[in-house]
């Protein structure tokens, strides 16, 4: 089968790989490009030492099945790239998200086939009603939705989402769905307007009212805007560190926000299978809505152009396609 191979820092090649003997077999029609493997292209991480076969964001169609599996040949499904064991100790408090006895799909979907262990089925397999390139946005999404449970999210809340690069928006677009009004500070004019044309407040950023808002989403990994936006935050508000900083990396808090506004900061990474299945069910409601993250669809010989244009900040999610010929849309943002 045709795979892209990740073989170090800016380096991504098509190549033959032996098709995964696995009993679970799906043949991946699209997997979206997430902020990790853009920045193991771009940096490396120590979780993907190359060669290796990126990307978790996919779904497909089952290939090959297990009898009393449920699914059969030919199934449209989406699988989650990893599982919370559902028994340990967090898992019961329901911090499945901090889970040390993941289970997980071993390799990535960058390429035709992907062989899921056939303990993982039950767990981590869903059924979806059409193939579809919105499911790619189900791993995404369920991130956010994580996010989305750390605020305090009232009747009369108005939330600002710093940053609109892919999680950014994608937090608008789950804002517009459930009708909260949401305000997007973007820099960057692409992205902004692209954000503005989806019907959504997207502005530059500077002139924030103290107060206006009271849940605040940092999306962009500078801790300079942790400090400065926890002192915009309303009272009794909160806000998320949703995009990480580096480890031991330390932030200077206003403590009179926290103490005498009684703001909460909070943060965290990943999903947990709660957070996925809602996802899910807010995909197949609202495919309209959130596809319009999906920026464009590069066949996967041509990937490599998909990361350069992601690089340049000019695109919000792109979908490879294993299927597809040499042609496809790598358009800019919107
Ligand atoms: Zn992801
Ligand atoms: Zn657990």
């Amino acid at each position: 089968m045709k795979a892209l191979v990740y073989r170090g820092i800016g380096q991504l090649e098509l190549q033959d790989l032996p098709t995964p003997e696995a009993e679970f077999l799906v043949k991946v029609l699209g997997c979206g490009i997430c902020g990790t493997d853009l920045k193991t292209y771009s940096k490396g991480h120590h979780m993907f030492p190359p060669p290796a076969v990126l990307g978790h964001e996919f779904y497909g169609l089952v290939e090959r099945t297990i009898p009393g599996s449920g699914f059969s040949v030919g199934d449209p499904v989406v699988v989650a790239p990893y599982a919370e064991c559902g028994t340990c100790a967090l898992c019961s408090i329901g911090a499945g998200t901090l889970c040390r006895q993941k289970s997980f799909v071993e390799g990535g979907a960058f390429c035709e086939y992907l062989g899921i262990p056939a303990s993982y089925v039950a767990t981590g397999v869903f059924r979806i009603p059409e193939a579809d390139d919105a499911f790619t946005l189900v791993e995404p999404l369920a991130c956010v939705l994580n996010g989305v449970a750390h605020l305090k999210l009232r009747a009369t809340s108005r939330v600002l989402v710093i940053g609109a690069g892919p999680m950014g928006a994608l937090f608008a677009l789950l804002f517009k769905a459930r009708g909260i009004p949401v305000t997007v500070l973007e820099p960057g004019a692409v992205r902004r307007e692209a954000v503005a044309a989806w019907g959504i407040d997207a502005r530059e950023p500077g002139n924030v009212k103290a107060g206006d808002y009271d849940n605040i989403v940092i999306a962009v990994n500078r801790k300079e805007l942790v400090e400065e936006y926890v002192k915009s935050v309303a009272d009794a508000g909160t806000l998320l560190m949703f995009a990480g900083l580096g480890k031991g990396e330390a932030v200077a808090i206003d403590s009179y926000a926290i103490h005498y506004r009684e703001v909460s900061l909070t943060g965290c990474s990943g999903y947990a299978l709660p957070h996925f299945r809602e996802a899910l069910e807010l995909i197949v409601g609202h495919r309209g809505i959130f596809s319009r993250l999906i920026s464009g669809r590069v066949p996967l010989a041509r990937g490599k152009e998909a990361f350069t244009m992601l690089q340049a900040g000019q695109a919000f999610k792109i979908v490879l396609k294993p299927g597809a010929g040499d042609s496809g849309s790598a358009g800019s943002a919107g």
